[in-house]
């Protein structure tokens, strides 16, 4: 089958980093800059397929580590893929099971999700645990969270795995390190991810071959090295240079530690080194102003459990920011969540209806927040591209998180002009 990936600018920031372009899969196209919805174990939680494309997604993510304990990847090839599995006909990404097999087989969850002050020593990773991955210079041993199996991946299974599962974008094998890991430590595990890198990619160019018959999977390659300068820039460098058996990466994922005051800064060296036509996806994040920074800095999809996993637990959001539902505040509040929101449940449904749910544990209430938090970010990114495209992403920005962070303390954005203000105030 032909190779029906490609990627094209469209148009550019007038930093010229930051664009909107199209990802071309053999499910369809994605415009991008995209938010990429989170379907780990090959469902969006609570919500059906169709109603996460009325919500304006383009393309759905699920998880290798997940899908491979259960039901196990050939099940899913048997059944056509993970698109065809779940009953979505568009594009579909797959990320490694790297970070899960070092999160969720670890246990230490809360160390990766950045709780890092005062922690300097990589062994820390499992103090009070028992450690239960293991990372060697050939891949990951660990043990299921579901029933403390034990298991092995290494590139070669990963990639395995990702041609099972059959979506049009997969990622590379790599480790996922943590800030507290030391500098040392990161050094040694860019080196042994950039190996991993090699091996990934004669593994995919053998199974390429091996499923000629299956649509052009795609592969993406994983720019690590944490918070340091020269570290990302090698990486990126390297993974845009290499060439393993006549094939190369067909697009990046920029993944690993990042502190939100780096964000910018961190994706900005890892484009500044890869090539302008090839996409970049930033592994994890969906808060608004994370969202502007990372566009502005060259990414073009973004994925995160973050707006269904707030959805579920209560966190709601609307321009004004986000509120929890469950307060008794919304007992007798017959308004939407969010009155200029334009999804069906702001339509149809009160923020007492939600907050009775909630109270009730009723199952309708995850799918009714989930798809309301979905909206909005979708929406959000839909806004940035449309901005990029007509040149008002500054303006957009100013106002969107002017609004939307107005109750806290207004992140700071390099560059950009004060609501109210414009020039620089003199000291
Ligand atoms: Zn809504």
């Amino acid at each position: 089958m032909a190779e029906e990936f490609g990627f094209e600018v469209r148009a550019t920031l007038p930093n010229g980093v930051g664009r909107a372009g199209v990802v071309h899969t053999p499910h369809g196209d994605i415009a991008t800059p995209a938010f990429v919805a989170v379907g780990t174990q090959a469902t969006v939680k609570g919500v059906l397929p169709q109603t996460i494309a009325d919500c304006g997604a383009q393309a759905v993510l699920a998880n290798a580590y997940h899908l491979y304990l259960q039901p196990g990847p050939d099940v899913v090839d048997e059944a056509g893929g993970v698109g065809a599995f779940m009953n979505w006909p568009g594009p579909t990404f797959t990320d490694s099971g790297g970070f899960q097999v070092l999160s969720l087989g670890a246990g230490f969850k809360k160390v990766l999700a950045m709780d890092t002050e005062g922690l300097t020593c990589d062994d820390v990773i499992a103090e009070g645990k028992q450690r239960l991955a293991r990372v060697d210079d050939d891949g990951v041993t660990f043990v299921s969270h579901l029933d403390g199996s034990k298991h092995r991946f290494t590139p070669e299974v990963s990639m395995g795995i990702q041609h099972q599962l059959g979506a049009d974008v997969m990622f590379a094998f790599d480790e996922c390190t943590t800030l507290m890991n030391t500098r040392p430590y990161q050094e040694a595990s860019l080196k042994r991810t950039q190996a991993w890198a090699v091996r990934c990619l004669r593994e995919h160019q053998a199974l390429t071959t091996a499923r000629a018959d299956k649509p052009y999977q795609a592969l993406f390659g994983v720019v690590q090295g944490a918070q340091y300068e020269d570290l990302r820039r090698k990486a990126a460098r390297d993974l845009a240079g290499l060439e393993v058996e006549g094939r190369r990466f067909d697009g990046f994922g920029i993944g690993g530690a990042l502190e939100k005051e780096n964000l910018g800064t961190i994706v900005g060296w890892a484009t500044d080194e890869l090539p302008d036509d090839k996409p970049r996806h930033l592994l994890g994040i969906s808060e608004p102003d994370d969202l502007f920074t990372a566009i502005e800095n060259g990414a073009d999809t973004f994925d995160c459990v973050k707006p269904s996993r707030e959805a579920r637990n209560a966190r709601v959001y609307t321009l004004d920011g986000p509120f929890n539902i469950h307060n008794a505040a919304h007992k007798r509040d017959f308004r939407p969540i969010d009155a200029e929101c334009d999804c069906q449940v702001c339509a149809h449904y009160t923020r007492a209806y939600l907050h009775h749910l909630f109270k009730a544990k009723e199952l309708l209430f995850n799918t009714l927040a989930t798809i309301h938090n979905e909206r909005f970010i979708l929406r959000l990114v839909d806004a940035i591209r449309a901005s990029i495209a007509d040149g008002s992403f500054d303006e957009l920005r100013r106002d969107f998180l002017g609004r939307y962070y107005a109750t806290r303390r207004l992140p700071r954005q390099p560059g950009e002009d004060r609501p109210g203000g414009g020039d620089k105030r003199a000291g």
